[in-house]
């Protein structure tokens, strides 16, 4: 038989036996299809039900699940009743979910929607308190029931690494114990109400600059003790459902496709069960971000392809569009990716939606939101978050009784900065500005007046001529002059601090420096209130003024919060959760900022926030966890038990804590580790325990803390894990990182 006749006779036979093999891989098994639909049981165990859906799923079921139907949501497979999941951005509250930011939040923006706004995670983290961050995921998870969404964007943990990142706002400060407490009770919180928590951006996404381009060199060290904890306990203490991919470079690699990350780390070694989700346009491959471990890119559709073909994304340097199906198909055909790659990815859909319950439930959207209890979570967060930075003679609080007259300043006063710019900025129905809060808390007797003494650059073009500002600024001063007390609102907007951009300074926006320092001449009962998510420059006007508030973003209800502490009707108990220094020079990340050819190199390591001012001795303004009260606390009685610990045990700490003033307030407790002994370089103290304690004036409590083994070790670079070294450790509790008032040793056995 020649050559062409055996090849014209096996073609056929090879056609049609690709034929049929094709019909058998997209097909789902036969017998599966035959068999009671057993994933629709609810009763059933979940990984059954995943297991049962998936073997009744053709391939290009599964495959277009992989990339999202189109701004927000999934694609729904209604032949075998396979829901979308509906997302909305978070953290903060709910956000329009029907576009980009940029879109949604614009002025005069039709596709917009109205929820409560919370106060961001930095003032979140300033409360110390994670059983309030668990209420507010609670009341922001109870809402996306109320609209019927299933998935908020949110928490964000990166760590404040610098204080110009314009997402500071967001995150829950710079040190990785206090970012991964909150974060864990803020899932708990939304993930309880069968809403899905979304862990974000995993990782280190520190800076805005270049944010789709940069490359950051960490040295393995720095991500496992500082960059990633965070992450950690949001998947083995939170049990969260969706973990979010940074839109940067992690040591080479885009954090979408990055092996290390994704499948080593999260997947592999912290048993993440649940799916990765990509940030909003950060995919640049099929294959290897399929096999890297992404799961979901985002976002899809027509929606997807629309958004980024406009300049302003492909100047931005966004990527997306990878893992539609008309890509991944031929790379499952041409044997780059394989069946069992795309089955976990779609396992991992599954699961999530079996266990939040949406896969089960009716959509029961009742359309309550913005309730008054989710409000009065939302005063709470405010008020427990501010920050009393000086209050010389006692200035605060105000005695509502005694004072006659109030002048309100600033271009802080008579709008409510509820939030930072970007993806997180919620729309609030009836947000409270400041002059509104105190109106109402001073009652008629006391007369309040207003003037805008400076607007803020740009915001509104009619106060931004010198003769305006000239005008502004005389208006305040005389005001200020006539009153008992002037209360100045300052600080930044959302067009300040905002995603997309990093902030060029510490610096307050142009003229309040000014405005502060006059109105401080005109009446020496001048009190400071800025909104700001991390440091702003206090130094020309720090010592002329008696009394100074960080009211950071306050949500929707910031104007009755901040009314509450001035008049005293809740001390101000909120610490920073962040070292506040004056000048972008004094920061670790000086120098290594914004980077080089987009690499930037994180040259200072593990030594991010106090580690590094602690290890050079440097004493910022004011120092992480610090914060003033109205009342005192004294501290006794430390003792540590057993004194000798064994390795394998855990140990507790007490010691007792007295309300020594005359009014009620919260103390946060900080308890720190110093290892004296160490075989590597190790921070001179780091954060291990925590608590806020409420107490009566007189009242004391015991406070008890439990630890082990964890809170005293390293992670060691060589054994690939973290290590405690039997030895000599201290103890430090205290008021804040440089207020230490009880120290004592022990011994860690080997
Ligand atoms: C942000 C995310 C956000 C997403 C969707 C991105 O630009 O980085 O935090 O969830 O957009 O709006």
């Amino acid at each position: 038989m020649n050559i062409d006749r055996l090849r014209s006779r096996t073609m056929p036979l090879t056609l049609i036996f690709i034929f049929f093999l094709s019909l058998i891989l997209s097909a789902p098994a036969v017998l599966a299809q035959d068999a009671p639909a057993l994933y629709k049981d609810s009763k059933q165990p979940v990984e059954k039900r995943v297991q049962d859906l998936l073997e009744r799923m053709t391939l290009e079921e599964k495959v277009s699940l992989l990339s999202g139907a189109n701004w927000m949501e999934t694609v729904a497979i209604p032949r075998l009743g396979i829901p979308s999941i509906k997302m909305a951005d978070g953290p903060a509250g709910i956000r329009s979910w029907l576009g980009s930011s940029a879109i949604t939040s614009a002025p005069g923006a039709t596709r917009t929607f109205s929820a409560t706004a919370f106060p961001p995670g930095v003032a979140i983290a300033a409360t110390w308190d994670p059983e309030l961050a668990q209420q507010v995921g609670q009341a922001i998870g109870e809402e996306m029931r109320s609209i019927g969404r299933g998935m908020i964007l949110g928490p964000t943990v990166n760590i404040q690494r610098m204080p110009l990142w314009g997402r500071n706002f967001e995150g829950y400060g710079e040190d990785p114990f206090l970012a991964a407490r909150m974060g864990v009770a803020y899932i708990k919180g939304v993930q309880s109400e069968g809403v899905i928590a979304t862990v974000k951006h995993f990782a280190a996404n520190n800076q805005e600059f270049e944010r789709h381009r940069i490359d950051e060199a960490i040295d393995e060290r720095a991500l496992q003790e500082i960059y990633f904890p965070a992450f950690k306990a949001a998947v083995q203490e939170a049990g969260v459902w969706t973990v979010m991919s940074a839109y940067n470079k992690v040591n080479g690699a885009y954090c979408a496709e990055n092996e290390y990350l994704l499948k080593d780390v999260l997947k592999n070694r912290w048993g993440f069960k649940g799916f990765v989700v990509s940030d909003w346009g950060s995919t640049y491959s099929t294959a290897p971000t399929v096999n890297a471990g992404m799961d979901v890119e985002m976002p899809g559709g027509d929606a997807a392809r629309a958004w980024l073909a406009t300049d302003r994304t492909i100047k931005a340097g966004n990527g997306g569009d990878f893992l539609s199906p008309t890509k991944v198909l031929p790379e499952i055909t041409a044997g780059h990716i394989t069946q069992a790659s795309i089955d976990d990815n779609v396992s991992r859909i599954l699961r999530v939606l079996f266990l939040s319950g949406q896969f089960d439930r009716a959509d029961t959207s009742s359309g309550t939101i913005d309730t008054p209890a989710q409000r009065a979570v939302a005063r709470h967060a405010a008020a427990e978050s501010i920050v009393l930075l000086e209050n010389a003679g006692d200035l605060l609080p105000l005695d509502a009784g005694k004072i006659k007259s109030i002048a309100v300043i600033g271009p802080n006063a008579a709008v409510a900065r509820t939030g930072g710019g970007g993806s997180s900025l919620v729309r609030s129905i009836s947000p409270v500005a400041p002059l509104e809060g105190i109106k109402e808390r001073a009652g008629g007797k006391v007369r309040v007046e207003y003037a805008l003494g400076a607007g803020i650059p740009g915001e509104d073009p009619k106060n931004d001529t010198a003769e305006t500002r000239e005008q502004l600024l005389k208006e305040a001063v005389t005001l200020a002059t006539k009153a008992d007390v002037s209360i100045l609102f300052v600080g930044d907007s959302p067009k300040v601090e905002s995603e997309s951009f990093d902030r060029k300074t510490l610096d307050l926006p142009e003229g309040q420096d000014e405005l502060i320092q006059a109105v401080a001449k005109a009446n020496h009962n001048t009190i400071v209130v800025f909104n700001a998510g991390a440091p702003v420059n206090v130094i020309r006007w720090v010592k002329s003024v008696p009394a100074v508030l960080d009211a950071w973003f306050g949500g929707e209800e910031g104007g009755h919060a901040i009314a509450d502490v001035l008049f005293g009707d809740v001390n101000p108990s909120g610490k920073l959760p962040f070292s506040y220094i004056n000048e972008w020079k004094e920061s670790p990340a000086y120098g290594n900022y914004p980077g080089e050819n987009l690499h930037v190199k994180y040259a200072e390591g593990i030594y991010v926030g106090y580690r590094y001012f602690d290890k050079h001795d440097i004493a910022p303004q004011y120092p992480f966890g610090y914060g003033l009260s109205y009342t005192r606390f004294g501290y006794s009685d430390l003792a540590i038990s057993p004194g000798k610990v064994s390795g394998a045990s855990s140990f507790t700490v007490t010691f007792k804590l007295r309300n020594e003033g005359r009014r009620a307030g919260a103390e946060v407790v900080q308890l720190y580790v110093r290892d004296g002994h160490s075989s590597v370089d190790r921070p001179n103290k780091e954060l291990k325990a925590f608590r806020r304690v409420q107490l009566s004036p007189g009242q004391s409590t015991t406070v008890s803390f439990t630890l082990d083994k964890s809170a005293l070790a390293y992670y060691s670079t060589q054994k690939k894990d973290w290590v405690a070294e039997p030895g000599n450790f201290e103890v430090l509790v205290g008021a804040s990182s440089r207020d230490i008032r009880l120290r004592k040793s022990f011994e860690l056995l080997p």
